[in-house]
Parts: C-alpha cells; sequence; structure tokens
C-alpha cells in the first residue's frame, strides 16, 4: 500500500505514519517526492488494515496495491481453477452449458425438458426447489418433492444437477440431492449462508448480487473458500441500473474483468441477465465471447406454462440454438465443446 501525504504535512506528521505502520509489524519507506512524500508499505500479506491510518492528520489518499481477496484472487493461484461438478469440469477449454426450468415443475414436465437438455448438449440440470420470490405470495417452489425430482432426472439423464438454497438449514438439506448447490444474487451476501456452502465441500455457483461491485461478488466467493472448500463457479446474472428496457443489465464487462482478477471459473446467466426471451440467445452468444466459461439458461418445453419467470424463459429449440452458436464461436475464444468434437 502507499500513503500519499498532503503536500503541507509536516516532518511530524510523516514520522507519526511511519510510526503507526511499523507498530502494525509492517515496513515503512517514506518516498520523498517535489511536493509531497509519499510512504510505501511492505510487509503484509492481505491487504493493510488502513481505517487507522487514513485519519492520521496529514493523510491525503491511500492507494491499495494488494487485493482484498487471496483465496480467490490471482497474486497466490495465478493457474486458472478447473472445477469438478460430480465430473463435469467447469473452467477447462470446454465450454459448459446449463439448462432447465426457472422452478422445478411436475415430475413429467422437468423431466421432459431435462432430456431436452441433453439431448441440445446440456451437462447440468438447472430448477429451484427453494425460490427466493420478490413476493411472499408468489410461488416458493415444491421444495423437497422439487429435490426427489432432480434426482430422478439424474438418473434418468445423466445431468448433474444445480439448484438453490436459500438459508443455511436449508442448504444441508439441497447438499443431499444436489451436485452444485446455488447460492442467488439475492443471497451473495448472506454471510452465514456463504459460510454453510464453504462447510459443505461441495462445488457452489455463486450469482452476482443485483446491486453489487465485482470486488463485494469476488469477496463473497472469499467466504466459502475461506471455510476450506475451493469449488466456487462464479456467475453473472445482471444488476440493476436506470435501463427499463430489460429487467437487469447483463454487466458483460465483468467477465474479462474477473478472469483479469480471479482464477475461478464464471459463467452467465443471460435469462435473468436480459429478463426478456427474445434476447437471451444474442446475450448467449456476447457472454461466451468475452470468454465465460459456460451459461446458465431458463429453458421449458413450453416457456408460457412455466411455473416462475417464463418471461425469460426460452424453449427447447432456442436452447439448442445457443449451444449451437456458442460452439461456433467457441474457436474464436480457443475454447471447444464437449458435445460437438465429434461432429
Ligand atoms: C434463478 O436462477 O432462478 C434465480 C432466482 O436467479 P438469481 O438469484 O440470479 O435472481
Ligand atoms: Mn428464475
Amino acid at each position: 500500500m502507499l500513503v500519499v501525504m498532503k503536500a503541507n504535512a509536516t516532518p511530524e506528521m510523516i514520522e507519526a505514519v511511519v510510526k503507526s505502520v511499523t507498530e502494525m509489524g509492517l515496513s515503512a519507506h517514506p518516498i520523498p517526492g517535489a511536493n509531497r512524500t509519499a510512504i510505501g508499505v511492505t510487509g503484509n500479506k492481505t491487504q493493510v488494515h488502513s481505517d487507522r491510518l487514513r485519519v492520521m492528520p496529514g493523510v491525503q489518499d491511500l492507494v491499495h496495491v494488494t487485493e482484498p481477496y487471496k483465496l480467490v484472487g490471482l497474486d497466490f493461484h495465478p493457474e486458472r481453477s478447473v472445477i469438478d461438478v460430480a465430473g463435469v469440469k467447469f473452467g477447462g477449454e470446454e465450454l459448459v452449458f446449463i439448462g432447465g426450468p426457472c422452478s422445478v415443475e411436475d415430475r413429467d414436465t422437468t423431466l421432459a425438458i431435462a432430456r431436452k437438455v441433453r439431448d441440445a448438449g446440456g451437462e447440468v440440470f438447472r430448477g429451484g426447489a427453494f425460490k427466493p420470490r420478490t413476493s411472499p405470495y408468489s410461488f416458493q417452489g415444491y421444495g423437497e418433492d422439487a429435490l426427489k425430482t432432480l434426482d430422478a432426472v439424474r438418473s434418468e439423464t445423466g445431468l448433474r444437477i444445480v439448484t438453490e438454497a436459500i438459508d443455511p438449514e436449508n442448504l444441508r438439506l439441497v447438499a443431499k440431492y444436489a451436485d452444485m448447490i446455488q447460492i442467488g444474487a439475492r443471497n451473495m451476501q448472506n454471510f452465514s449462508l456463504l459460510r454453510e456452502a464453504g462447510k459443505s465441500g461441495k462445488p457452489v455457483l455463486l450469482k452476482r448480487g443485483m446491486s453489487s461491485t465485482v470486488e463485494e461478488f469476488l469477496m463473497a466467493a472469499e467466504y466459502v473458500l475461506s471455510e476450506g472448500n475451493p469449488n466456487v463457479i462464479l456467475c453473472e446474472r445482471g444488476v440493476r441500473t436506470f435501463a427499463a428496457h430489460t429487467r437487469n443489465t447483463m454487466d458483460l464487462s465483468a467477465i474479462p474483468f474477473v478472469r483479469s482478477k480471479s482464477h475461478l471459473p464464471i459463467i452467465a446467466d443471460p435469462s435473468h441477465g436480459t429478463g426478456v426471451r427474445d434476447m437471451v440467445a444474442p446475450l448467449a452468444r456476447a457472454a461466451i465471447a468475452v470468454g465465460a466459461d459456460g451459461l446458465i439458461v431458463e429453458t421449458h418445453i413450453n416457456p408460457d406454462q412455466a411455473l416462475s419467470d417464463g418471461f425469460q424463459t426460452v424453449g427447447s429449440d432456442v436452447f439448442a440454438q445457443i449451444v449451437d452458436e456458442a460452439s461456433r464461436i467457441a474457436p474464436v475464444v480457443g475454447r471447444t465443446v464437449a458435445s460437438r468434437k465429434s461432429e
């Protein structure tokens, strides 16, 4: 870190900062300039706890050099992580496609959707059993019955299962059925849930909060890793902005930015990212082009009948089209698609 002193800071003020830094067990290196002095701080393994320095007389600014996230960052882990979800690998050369309805539906409908996902080249099935809905009067999911339906999907199709946990207690139940636990946008900073997900050791799909910065997003992942669970896959799902033509603004730039800061895989959710059925395929193509490691897409055999989020759910034909288009973009960004290798 660099402590930038004000131009009128006195030698006593500079000396006091040096003393405080030394008391913190770190080394201070004053660098006198033409107008002001900067003090380099070294010896820290994580970001310096700088609150004490910020308020000292003569201090103008603090410039952090070390990232605050040490486990998810690239400083101590420069090689990219490949996360294994029951045999499906995220973050390697191959793109991974997750498809399924917003909420788990009745068994027959859910299985019919799952077969279409598998036939299109999807490898993981999504579907909420416990839904964090904005309104308490909206459909809240079929609960444990839905988890049993997901179990049937896995045994009948071979697809891996990702489904959301909404509180720490419910996470333990979800972990019994799921191959990967989803932590949704509304819970991205539910720290007890993040810690519980960390303790479970299961792969975690962590979605970006709708009003969170990328730094907050990475710090949320840090919670899971700090409990000893390195298996986190990040998901950009759009953020709130003033734009009214979409439900959320899909922050495509977050994808290359996260990849420049973290070794964790990052996938994209163009369904929640747009909230508009006809925009899902275009934004899916864009996400692959900017370097996403895969996609999670809401799809249904009859989107208009979906129990939730039907307006942003694509039909099975469009899901297949998305996989096909992604497989054609893949070579441009140095990726491959497993289901298309033999073609
Ligand atoms: C979902 O995946 O259905 C969901 C609720 O997503 P998000 O948490 O991103 O809103
Ligand atoms: Mn949804």
